[in-house]
């Protein structure tokens, strides 16, 4: 694939480590190839004097073990955990940063760490301030004495900015403030942030890891071991562990990753190569072309982009609308990272709450289209675009 020319190599092995860590079928009596669901919230005590594995699924659970174990290996990270949510991973990494403190984060960020760290941050007596941490005079100038964690989401969420990671790993290591990235678009597949200097990695698992869009659970990887300790308290005594059968199904997820994610650029190269000919599309946003301004950047940082793109249309939000009612293969969803394609307006939907400045800083105005292209053929996702796309041509007003 020539888009794919200069990226960084893929990582040696990922697939073999998702199909086989941890997985020995001779370390259990059956010698089952696929690991057992183990759905027990508890389990017997032989002699209380020696050491346990396991006591009770809150503390511990074999099928998370393994998914630990698994996404701890492809992050290369020393220290992984599971969470119940991508969300419930970010609400530990706050706690871990203590009672107060200042948190300096992308200002294109996903709604839900908007949320957590505009309206849940408080609680815990932090307070965040968003900005363009590209921009290194932005970045500095936010940094206070009380900072403790730089916050990225590599790419951003909606008009998919790739933040130079080394360089801003730099700033917060002469600060002694830890960088976080948020993992969940690019996945240790395509992206490993540790590698570059980074402290955590959160992943929301509920989008591309698990895949099939029935899952919410969410990670975190770091090699820091006071953190992994204060993390796992979190995990373990707060309650924010997942499920067992979640777990499991998680794994089987992870197993196909490499597939899934060669696809989704694929496709996703060739429906933006698609729009950006279309007479009715202003503007298409994705990382993996030429024409996007980080695309070299990204080409050192990773080993490729996902399905996830943006386009601005020629039109008013009533005809972008109108484009999304008419699509028969796309489904109109918040969700991505899916085998489904999704779509959505961020303008009247996952940002609907945001301030319209806001909004209109970050170039997230009425015309902008998010989507996440999934598994379909790439032929019937082209014709479902094309023939919505006829609305416009109906339209005086946009040619
Ligand atoms: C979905 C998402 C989250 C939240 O994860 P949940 O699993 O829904 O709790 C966080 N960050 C990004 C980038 C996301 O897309």
């Amino acid at each position: 694939m020539g888009e794919k020319e200069g990226y960084l190599p893929f990582p040696r092995s990922f697939e073999t480590i998702c199909i086989h860590n941890s997985q020995d079928p001779n370390q259990w009596i059956s010698k089952a190839v696929v690991p057992h669901i183990v759905p027990t919230t508890v389990f017997k005590i032989g002699d209380p004097r020696l050491p346990l594995k396991y006591t009770y699924s809150r503390f511990g659970n074999p099928n998370r073990t393994i998914l630990e174990r698994t996404l701890t290996a492809i992050n290369k990270a020393k220290y992984g955990l599971c969470f119940a949510s991508g969300i419930s991973a970010l609400t530990a990494i706050l706690s871990a940063l203590k009672h107060g403190g200042h948190i300096v984060s992308c200002e294109d960020v996903s709604p839900e760490t908007y949320e957590v760290f505009n309206n849940v941050a408080p609680n815990y007596g932090i307070c965040a301030t968003f900005t363009d941490v590209n921009h290194m005079e932005n970045l500095c100038s936010a940094i206070r004495d009380n900072t403790k964690l730089i916050w990225v989401e590599n790419p951003t969420y909606t008009t998919l900015k790739v933040a130079d990671l080394c360089t801003i790993a730099n700033v917060a290591r002469n600060a002694k403030i830890l960088l976080g990235v948020d993992n969940t678009f690019l996945t240790p597949y395509l992206q490993r942030p540790l590698d570059f200097g980074a402290n955590i990695i959160m992943q929301s698992m509920t989008k591309y890891i698990n895949g099939h869009s029935d899952v919410i659970m969410g990670c975190i990887c770091t090699n820091d071991r006071e953190l992994s300790d204060q993390l796992q308290l979190m995990q373990v005594a707060s309650g924010l562990n997942p499920s067992p059968i979640d777990c499991y199904q998680v794994l089987r997820g992870l197993k196909t990753l490499n597939l899934r994610m060669d696809q989704y650029l694929k496709n996703s190269v060739t429906l933006a190569n698609y729009l950006r000919q279309h007479p009715a599309v202003e503007k298409v946003i994705h990382p993996g072309l030429k024409t996007h301004p980080q695309h070299d950047l990204l080409k050192t940082q990773a080993s490729g982009h996902s399905g996830i793109l943006s386009f601005y249309l020629r039109g008013d939000l009533a005809q972008c609308e109108k484009f999304l009612k008419h699509l028969k293969v796309f489904t109109v969803a918040e969700m991505c990272g899916g085998v489904e394609s999704t779509i959505q307006i961020p303008f009247t939907m996952s940002h609907k709450h945001w301030k319209r400045d806001t909004k209109k800083r970050l170039m997230i105005s009425e015309n902008l289209i998010r989507l996440s292209v999934g598994l379909e053929n790439i032929c019937d996702l082209i014709c479902d675009i094309e023939s919505a796309l006829e609305v416009f041509k109906q339209e005086p007003n946009c040619q």
